[in-house]
């Protein structure tokens, strides 16, 4: 609820910061003019008299009723018996004639009327203005200054070399407004306010931001007085209706040592995000750094992510996978992207660990699916049988409703089912083994490809290999980075490829970057490859003009 004030009060509030003496200057200089105007136009008998009323309003508008009335007096007296009724300037001119004393004193009467009503007016409307900025910047059931106010206070509160911004959670307050009401709560926090402004001393500001919150800035030297300060005042107990009351806390601190540091609406922030931390951690405070900016960008994303989906800020590339034989492309795999609004390029290892953390990852993985759907069946129509592999998240697999929906999500699509192939790492497999084996077995029976991703970063064993039913076999790219210093590798290599192929599977080398590796691939048997030597992963509209150069042949 923000008060946007009229341009009429706009107005107001701009004459206001004239200072006096520039509006007496302004007043005093207009009145002689007028004067001479009025003498030089032929006298008080032609109507340029009223130009009088510019100096007489300006003085009740800008100095009130008071000054208007005043001003209203002193132009009569000046349009008044020292002002001819014509001068030498008026083609009529037959000598001096002053006008009678009614005419005068009538005239300076209505002056005077017209400077003290629309001083009157005027008085009147700042009186309005300042009620309405008092009650808008002032909580409601509290009394207390709130957000709105802070526009008064921010910008001198911040010159100063060292600010601290302190943002204060009452923890309780649920329990509190449960047991007693909202009406003792609310006088709690007006008790707790004024407390608070007696403790932290002048120059300090202290503003409900919200039911449970204060944000109190202050200037300082030692910041650790002034967090006692509040500490103290929080200890002892709050009698309201002779109920002593105590508010459990969390304070958040930020701390600016030079006014550039920050913006103050950061600060504030910056102090919420260590107050709230603070809450969770059970500590009495916690001073703000930037690794809890961090989780506060974790917890922005998840709540956009959904929006995101829709609103088309997410987008897949696709990875080419070569037949390290041909060296044509054999299929594509799917990355997700998001381009943040504020954030702009966000990479997926740094949002799908959170999203994995919610049941966010579902969504994700369907749209993923439906939209890599849509890519196999826009490049069938321009003649490129292409499988498409997507990545499912353990989270996913934790879903007991996931393959089946995926399934009815394939199907509805009426591609064939070897055209979308599931990328699924042993860890996640390992995690709920028996099920899992079972929901892989059922896939691949239903004509399902399934890959094993990322194999050997986490067990490395190759024992498990037999368990899993798979058709391909990923090898993580620790393999092919290591492949040329560690001869260890190159044998783990050459053992996983042989024993994939014993076991009917074929291997993808990921994390290929250079022809060395792509020979040392083909030589130990490796059947495809994945990695930035022969593509990176590219976005779909560059999609058509790779195929067209990289697979074999059309349909
Ligand atoms: P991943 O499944 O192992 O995907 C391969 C990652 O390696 C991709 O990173 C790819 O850009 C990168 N890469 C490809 N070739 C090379 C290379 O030659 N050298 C190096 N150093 N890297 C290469 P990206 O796209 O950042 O994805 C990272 C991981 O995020 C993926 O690893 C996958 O686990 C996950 N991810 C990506 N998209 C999705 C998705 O749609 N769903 C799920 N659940 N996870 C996804
Ligand atoms: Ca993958
Ligand atoms: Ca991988």
């Amino acid at each position: 609820m923000t008060h946007y004030p009229s341009r009429l009060e706009n107005v107001l509030m701009r004459i206001d910061l004239i200072p006096k003496w520039l509006k007496l200057l302004i007043v005093f200089v207009t009145i002689p003019c007028v004067y001479v105007l009025v003498f030089l136009t032929g006298g008080i008998k032609y109507s340029y008299s009223h130009t009088m009323y510019l100096a007489i309003v300006f003085a009740g508008l800008s100095m009130g009723a008071g000054w208007g009335g005043i001003v209203g007096i002193i132009a009569g007296i000046v349009l008044g018996p020292i002002m001819p009724l014509s001068t030498p300037f008026d083609p009529s001119f037959s000598g001096y004639e002053y006008q009678n004393i009614i005419q005068w004193v009538y005239r300076a009467f209505i002056f005077f009327l017209a400077g003290s009503i629309t001083g009157l007016f005027c008085d009147i409307l700042k009186r309005k203005i300042v009620t309405v900025t008092d009650m808008l910047s002032h909580n409601y059931e509290t009394k207390i200054p709130n957000i709105y106010s802070l526009a008064d206070h921010t910008n001198h509160d911040f010159v100063n070399n060292k600010t601290i911004v302190i943002s204060l959670l009452i923890n309780n307050f649920d329990a509190i407004i449960e047991m007693l009401g909202h009406d003792v709560y609310y006088r709690l926090l007006n008790k707790l306010y004024l407390s608070l402004v007696v403790n932290m001393g002048k120059n300090c500001t202290i503003i409900q931001a919200s039911n449970d919150k204060f944000w109190i800035t202050k200037a300082y030297t030692n910041y650790k007085d002034d967090i006692n300060h509040i500490r103290s005042v929080l200890k002892q107990p709050l009698s309201i209706a002779n109920i002593p009351i105590f508010a459990d806390y969390a304070i958040g601190i930020d701390l600016i040592e030079k006014q550039s540091d920050c913006q103050a609406i950061d600060s504030y922030r910056h102090a919420d995000i260590a107050a709230k931390d603070a809450q969770k951690r059970n500590a009495p405070y916690l001073i703000y750094d930037d690794s809890l900016s961090e989780k506060k960008l974790g917890i922005e994303l998840l709540s956009t992510f959904l929006r995101a989906l829709e609103e088309n800020q997410t987008f897949l590339v696709y990875q080419p996978i070569i037949d390290l034989k041909t060296m044509k492309t054999v299929a594509l795999e799917a990355l997700i992207r998001w381009v943040h609004p504020l954030h702009g390029m966000i990479m997926p290892d740094r949002f799908i660990p959170l999203i994995e953390g919610t049941n966010l990852i579902n969504h994700l993985t369907d749209w993923v699916l439906k939209t890599a759907i849509d890519k196999v069946l826009e490049l069938q129509k321009h003649g490129y049988d292409i499988p498409i592999s997507i990545n499912i998240s353990p989270k996913n697999l934790s879903d007991p409703d996931f393959f089946s929906r995926i399934r009815s999500i394939i199907n509805a699509s009426k591609i064939e089912h070897r055209m979308i192939e599931l990328e699924v790492t042993e860890s996640a497999i390992i995690a709920n083994l028996e099920d899992n084996q079972h929901w892989m077995k059922t896939m691949m029976d239903d004509g399902f490809t399934m890959s094993l991703d990322d194999f050997g970063k986490g067990y490395t064993s190759l024992a498990y290999l037999s368990q899993f039913d798979v058709k391909i076999i990923k090898l993580d790219q620790y393999f092919m980075r290591h492949i040329l210093s560690d001869p260890g590798v190159k044998i783990i290599v050459r053992s996983a490829i042989d024993l994939s192929h014993q076991l009917g599977c074929k291997v993808v080398a990921e994390g290929i970057e250079d022809e060395i590796i792509t020979t040392i691939c083909q030589e130990l048997g490796c059947d495809f490859g994945q990695g930035y030597h022969f593509a990176w992963p590219m976005k779909a509209a560059d999609l058509d003009n790779w195929l067209n150069l990289n697979v074999d042949q059309k349909k």
